[in-house]
């Protein structure tokens, strides 16, 4: 008989059916002649439990049945008489086991492991509640962030992974070469690149945006959504050298129309979880408390709170709390600050806008002051900023002014330039850290804790 999974067999079967499942062994348990297992397939937040009477021959395979064990179970399902389950299946003949799990070894024997001990146990992880829980909303805001642009008509593009653009500025890169490292070909006292792979030195992209703007140029709204690598060196609870990030940019738009973008589709993104996760984001509310379904019903109608750089930093001068890092009109906006702003004065999600020019990249628009530019961060509770974003300066005398006083090298950007000479238009667009996004929907305090393999300085399993 073809497994049946959990999931499906529990929103769509039928009482009296025969059904096959597969699974993992969450517990087995014996009380009068009856032994009960929990089985979990992964599928779902919820176990299933299958009921096995003496009688039945699995009866006989129970001592191989332990916790962690994977095994088919054939039976026929029954409207359950416990509270809170819909169905049971009566396990009438075989169980198959196809491995057994040592009692006396495998890890997650009881419930309540430390996260900090499952980061260790990263391949067996994804077997708990927690990680089943994180691992599924993940996948179901990665299916809405496509569904999302697709009904909007954006068109998904997919920007290198290995890149020869070193100036975008957003942190430090990875080099990518197949240079000897012990025999390292010099000239003029530095590394000779021109003998490496590509002829010229390659990087592991830290954002697909630039290559995004060529494309929204030609196609008008397209979205990136891939791998970006930063090798910066922080070890923080919401940074990681290899993360997905979500890259929308928008044709003949302004900020205004960015900003709009990003609230509608924040919106969208909570409300599909709450659509598709119930369950899973109910389990997390539980057990770790920082989501809950009326928080995300709540992000799911709420615009962004939206106030000027200008504005935050008078509010933060009003603060009476102190800052360990000085609050100055000028000054980037530190972590403590924005917390202040999300966690104590609005509670909730904020956009800043138009930041002073010196503290944000080149290729930001500048405004009418002439002293700031059409920026906007997206800042959440707990976790700080997780949208970054732009109306980019589509003016060609403009920006060459500004990446000269960058000091962005002009010979590798000529393309990035001839954008501004051929057909030119104002153009915005926004980058979404994804695990920043799954961080705050699930409320998990570690980004570690959001992507199967996680990488950091000195950290890299698998
Ligand atoms: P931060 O100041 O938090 O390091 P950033 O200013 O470097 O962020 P951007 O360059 O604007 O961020 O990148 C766009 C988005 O990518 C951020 O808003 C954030 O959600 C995400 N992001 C940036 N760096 C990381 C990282 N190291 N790990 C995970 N997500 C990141
Ligand atoms: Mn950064």
């Amino acid at each position: 008989m073809q497994r049946i999974r959990i999931k499906k067999l529990l929103s769509e079967g039928i009482a009296g059916q025969d059904i096959s499942v597969c699974g993992w062994v969450r517990t087995k348990r014996e009380s009068k002649g009856i032994a009960f297992i929990a089985l979990n397939d992964g599928s779902t937040q919820d176990t299933l439990q299958l009921v096995i009477p003496e009688t039945s021959p699995a009866f006989q395979k129970l001592s191989q049945c332990n916790t962690g064990a994977a095994i088919r179970a054939a039976g026929v399902l029954k409207e359950s008489p416990a509270k809170g389950q819909r169905f049971e299946v009566e396990v009438v003949s075989e169980i198959e086991v196809f491995g057994d799990a040592d009692p006396a070894t495998y890890p997650l024997q009881k419930k309540g492991h430390t996260l900090e001990f499952m980061r260790e146990i990263g391949h067996l992880r994804p077997r708990t509640n927690t990680f089943g829980a994180v691992l599924r909303v993940r996948n179901i805001l990665a299916e809405a962030v496509h569904e999302f642009f697709q009904d909007r008509g954006f068109i998904w593009v997919h920007t290198p992974i290995i890149t020869a653009s070193d100036c975008e500025g957003a942190g430090d890169l990875f080099t990518v070469t197949t240079l000897d490292l012990e025999k390292l070909p010099k000239g003029n006292g530095s590394v000779d690149f021109s003998q490496d792979f590509f002829g010229r030195r390659a990087f592991l992209t830290v954002s697909g945006q630039l290559e995004g703007e060529f494309l929204a140029m030609a196609l008008g709204d397209v979205y990136t959504f891939g791998p970006t690598f930063r090798a910066e060196n922080s070890n923080t609870s919401r940074h990681l050298s290899e993360f997905w990030m979500i890259e929308p940019e928008i044709a003949f738009a302004n900020l205004r129309d960015d900003m709009e973008l990003a609230g509608d589709f924040f919106r969208f993104l909570c409300e599909r979880v709450l659509e598709k996760c119930e369950s899973e984001i109910a389990f997390l509310e539980k057990f770790y408390k920082n989501t809950s379904i009326a928080e995300l019903k709540t992000l799911s109608e709420k615009s962004f709170v939206h106030i000027s750089y200008s504005d935050a930093i008078k509010e933060l001068e009003r603060a009476k709390e102190k800052f360990e890092f000085p609050v100055k009109w000028g000054l980037d906006l530190q972590s403590e600050h924005e917390r202040y702003l999300t966690d104590k004065v609005y509670n909730g999600p904020v956009i800043v806008t138009d930041y002073p020019q010196e503290i944000k990249a080149f290729y930001m628009r500048l405004n009418d002051d002439g002293k700031t530019v059409a920026a906007m961060d997206v800042l959440v509770p707990k976790i700080g900023e997780i949208i970054g974003g732009s109306q980019r300066e589509e003016r060609l005398d403009v920006l060459t002014e500004r990446m000269r006083e960058s000091g962005i090298p002009f010979e590798n950007m000529a393309w990035y330039l001839d954008l501004r000479r051929y057909g030119s238009a104002p153009h915005a667009g926004f980058g979404l850290g994804f695990e920043r996004l799954v961080q705050y929907i699930t409320g998990m305090q570690n980004i570690r804790d959001v992507i199967p393999c996680p990488r950091a300085p000195q950290t890299i399993k698998f």
